[in-house]
């Protein structure tokens, strides 16, 4: 078994959000996202898990697309969401918020925590590497750190029937 990291370089974000929780709501603010990723698995026939020059290009390009939005929820549980004419209103309880549809990116979770932001770039990043032949991955785990020091994993496992570009 492999295992390749690649962390650091420009697969970073800066993004707006706020999380409700336990009845409470964050007020708007912002953090310049770090992400990484692990790739376990075999080799492939050109002796390598996966190349590293792609694997960090594919994180970048995820990356661009959330960097300088305000990241919605779509399945919050807690938040009032309301698109209108190019825009998004949300409401949680007396407060109201209005961004311009450009300025907001739609997630499909129910919470902008950096467990969830690390799945959804986990699955982005899975969409990706399938095109991908050859491969032989046992596992992707992606972090998205959201402060120095503060970093949320989520690792994706790969069945052995269900391995990208595997032979049968
Ligand atoms: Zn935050």
């Amino acid at each position: 078994m492999y295992r390749v990291e690649v962390e650091k370089g420009n697969m970073s974000f800066s993004a707006a959000h706020f999380i409700s929780f336990g009845g409470k709501c964050e007020r708007l603010h912002g953090h310049n996202y770090a992400v990484s990723a692990i790739l376990e698995g075999n080799l492939t026939e050109d002796r390598y898990v996966f190349d590293f020059v792609e694997l960090k290009k594919t994180i970048r390009r995820i990356c661009d697309r959330l960097d300088h939005h305000f990241l919605l929820p779509m399945q919050s549980q807690h938040l009032d969401i309301k698109e209108a004419d190019e825009e998004w209103e949300i409401r949680f309880e007396n407060r109201r918020y209005v961004f311009p549809a450009e300025d907001v990116l739609v997630l499909p979770v129910d919470s902008i925590t950096a467990e969830r932001l690390a799945e959804y770039v986990c699955g982005q990043l899975i969409e990706s590497v399938k095109e991908q032949e050859r491969l032989s991955l046992t596992s992707i785990t992606v972090g998205v750190e959201e402060a120095p020091g503060q970093t949320a994993f989520y690792q994706h496992p790969f069945q052995r029937d269900k391995i990208p570009g595997s032979t049968p």
